[in-house]
Formats: structure tokens, C-alpha cells, sequence
């Protein structure tokens, strides 16, 4: 079981990494924000646990985004105090449950381990688009049955137009969260049109049906039919 911990205090951060691995737990812990929503959108986590209170884009605005994204994961937020606005707004914004620092550690973990049942029947580790399938625990990539051998960033990017599929991606979007820079810079989107490119010849060239779909100065949408 995978679990993110978001979280900015060192001290804190280290000691959920700490316990929860004692609990074999495989751990991961973004030190803002913006890292921990990078993780949420290349990695698969079985639950997270966010802080509400961090520098740059906050617990908050974390939450709200990977709801938008309809990622699904069980979110777990912790409050720096018993505030009752930022419980209902944590609820509201999409965390499945909170609890207020400081709290108990068996009190983190009996609600950790009463999320992972309820996502366990409802969560899938597998992104697919036709005949294109991806486990993303086993990071195995097929099409039609054949494994297609991707490097770690074509992985990454074919992950993220699968969870991005049917809309445009911009290149923006590609190079804040697969590239993780959120400045637009010319060469970036050189290499996303490269990492594209090389994606197209390992994913669409080999079968009938093209799936990557560059959609002119917006940028690229993963779907069946051309847009
Ligand atoms: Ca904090």
C-alpha cells in the first residue's frame, strides 16, 4: 500500500514516514504543495494524507485540483487546529476524512486503514484507452495484448494523457506536471514535442488506430476518434 504524505514540517513529515513504515507502508512524503500534487498526477498512491497548511499552493487548493482531475484517491487532511470552517471546507473540497494536530498516531492509523478498505472496492490501478492498457502499480504498458517498452518519462506522459484523456493537454499543462516546471520555456516545449513524438512511435505507429492526437497551437488529446 502506497501512501503520500504531504507535509511541510520536517519534523512531522519524518515522523509519519517513520511510523507509517513500521506499518509497512510504502511511503512518500512532498514537502509542498506543488510536489505533492507532481506525485498525485506520475504516481499511483492508495491514500494521502495532506496538510492544509503549506507554503505556495495550499492543502486546500491541492485537494480542489485533484478532484477536478476526477483523480480519486482517498485524501486524509490534517488541520493545524479544531477549526470548524476549515473541517467543512476540507469535507467540501473532496478529503474523504481529517483529524486535528495534534493527534494520536493509532488514531491516524485506524482512519488510514478504515480509508483503504472503503477505496479498495472502488479504486482501479489501470488506466486504458481501447485496445491501450496500462497497470500502473506494475507500470506494465500494453496495446493489444503486445508490451510496449517505455522509458520512465514516456510512462509518465502517457499516464497523464490517460488521466487526461478526451480533452486538449497544452503544453503547458505537460510541462508544469510531467516536466515540473512551471515556467513556459521554448526549449521545454522542444522536448515535449520530441518525448511526444518518440510516445507516437512506440503507442500508435505499429497499429491502425492513432490514439495521441496533436490538436494544432493548443496542443494534444488522447481519444479514439481524431478531434
Ligand atoms: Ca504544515
Amino acid at each position: 500500500m502506497r501512501i503520500l504524505v504531504v507535509e511541510d514540517e520536517q519534523k512531522v513529515a519524518e515522523a509519519l514516514r517513520a511510523g507509517l513504515e513500521a506499518q509497512q507502508y510504502e511511503v512518500s512524503v512532498a514537502r509542498s504543495g506543488e510536489e505533492g500534487f507532481f506525485l498525485l498526477t506520475t504516481a499511483t498512491f492508495d491514500l494521502v494524507v495532506l496538510d492544509l497548511m503549506l507554503p505556495g499552493r495550499d492543502g486546500l487548493e491541492v485537494l480542489r485540483t485533484v478532484r477536478r482531475r476526477r483523480l480519486t484517491v482517498p485524501v486524509l487532511v490534517l488541520t493545524a487546529r479544531d477549526a470548524v470552517e476549515d473541517r467543512v471546507l476540507g469535507l467540501d473540497s473532496g478529503a474523504d476524512d481529517y483529524l486535528v494536530k495534534p493527534f494520536a498516531f493509532p488514531e491516524l492509523l485506524a482512519r488510514i486503514r478504515a480509508l483503504l478498505r472503503r477505496g479498495r472496492a472502488e479504486s482501479s490501478p489501470r488506466l486504458a484507452l481501447a485496445d491501450l492498457e496500462m497497470d500502473v502499480l506494475t507500470r506494465q504498458v500494453t496495446r493489444g495484448g503486445t508490451v510496449l517498452t517505455l522509458t520512465s518519462r514516456e510512462f509518465d506522459l502517457l499516464a497523464y494523457l490517460l488521466r487526461h484523456q478526451g480533452p486538449v493537454v497544452s503544453r503547458e499543462m505537460l510541462a508544469e506536471e510531467v516536466w515540473q516546471q512551471p515556467v513556459r520555456a521554448t526549449p521545454l516545449d522542444n522536448v515535449i514535442d520530441v518525448q511526444i513524438a518518440r510516445l507516437r512511435r512506440k503507442v500508435d505507429d505499429p497499429f491502425p488506430t492513432p490514439l495521441i492526437h496533436t490538436v494544432r497551437g493548443v496542443g494534444f488529446t488522447l481519444r479514439e476518434v481524431p478531434p
